[in-house]
């Protein structure tokens, strides 16, 4: 059994990124971080509890990059370029293999994205994994759920329902042949958060927002923050080869409309912005999809491009279930 310190000197202080704006990080009372001139700090904390965000079969190192990677794609969404990180980790006992493949898969995607770790907590107890992320925005394009109007276009990053289809292939619930499950299975197992795509749309989008409960839902709170409301079109939903391979229909939406866990961008924007946008988010990696508009009437209405209604099927998780 390790002690305490030992498990954060051994596990939590080997980072490859070292920051100049970081002061001070590991090891002492607090860190000092320095903000550049100019702008704002975006801050996001994310809580992942065994048993209601993961199940214990997850493998740690996954947990590890999860961990991170919501709160990146939080960031994301605002339009932030991430820097530091902490973590506070509540752990049943103190399992050297456990630790070292945990810090791995956070560690990863804390190089891959140059975010340093500066500090946490650790105490014992039922498993959960709690990481606040830092990241700067100049606050006058800081990407918010508010600044949808009528008439802006509703665009989505990536492709949408991967990561609910990986799950249930994970849980054997869904067949898929080898090199499809393989591609789900990694979107569920290790989202990409849009960091480049969500910096990117500094002065293009209106609004914006991450997809980690599903299309709907989460495209529901922009409209809800902006007081506006959607017409989405199913046929342009993009969906990835691996997803129409595994429906076996290229026609089946519900997971692309209410699956969650994709952390794909779903923002809206003036349609004069269109072109840039669709650049700006292909040079950041990933393509952007123009799925639906805003219109001035409250509520979300699904059609088809022929204009025929589609009837939706269900919205995202809720943790607390529907307001009733
Ligand atoms: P204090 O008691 O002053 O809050 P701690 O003894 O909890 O400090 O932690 C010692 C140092 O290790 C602090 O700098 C803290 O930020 C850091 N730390 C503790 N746990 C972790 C962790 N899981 N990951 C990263 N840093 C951690
Ligand atoms: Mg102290």
């Amino acid at each position: 059994m390790i002690s305490e310190f030992q498990l954060i000197d051994r596990f939590f202080t080997r980072q490859r990124v070292r920051r100049d704006d970081v002061l001070l990080g590991v090891g002492d009372d607090a860190a000092l971080l320095r903000v550049p001139e100019g702008q704002a700090l975006a801050v996001s904390v994310d809580t992942l509890v065994e048993g209601v965000h993961f199940l214990s079969d997850m493998p740690p190192r996954d947990l590890g990059y999860r961990a991170l990677a919501v709160n990146l794609s939080d960031l994301a969404a605002m339009g932030a370029q991430p820097a530091w990180a902490t973590l506070a980790l509540t752990l049943p006992c103190a399992e050297v293999d456990w630790l070292g493949e945990f810090s791995a898969g956070f560690f990863e995607l804390a190089h891959e994205f140059d975010v340093q770790l500066v500090g946490g907590n650790t105490a014992r107890g039922p498993l959960s994994v709690t990481v606040q992320v830092h990241g700067f925005v100049p606050p006058a394009h800081a990407l918010t759920r508010r600044g949808a109007r009528a008439g802006d276009l509703v665009f989505v990053t990536g492709t949408l329902g991967d990561a609910a289809l990986g799950l249930r292939i994970e849980r054997g619930e869904l067949q898929a042949a080898d090199d499809d499950a393989a591609t789900l299975r990694g979107r569920f197992r290790h989202p990409t958060p849009r960091v480049a795509a969500g910096v990117a749309l500094r002065g293009l989008a209106s609004a914006c927002i991450d997809v980690s409960d599903g299309l709907l839902a989460d495209l529901g709170h922009i409209l809800d923050a902006s007081g506006v409301g959607a017409r989405v079109w199913v046929d342009d939903l993009p969906l990835s080869t691996a997803y129409v391979h595994a429906r076996g229909d290229a026609t089946d939406w519900n997971a692309a409309l209410n699956g969650g866990d994709d952390y794909e961008l779903c923002f809206t924007a003036n349609p004069a912005h269109r072109e840039r946008i669709e650049r700006a988010v292909a040079a950041s990696g990933c393509a952007a999809a123009c799925i639906g508009a805003i219109e001035s009437t409250p509520g979300l209405r699904c059609e088809y491009r022929d204009g025929r209604p589609y009837r939706i099927e269900q919205r995202g998780y809720q943790h607390f279930g529907p307001e009733t």
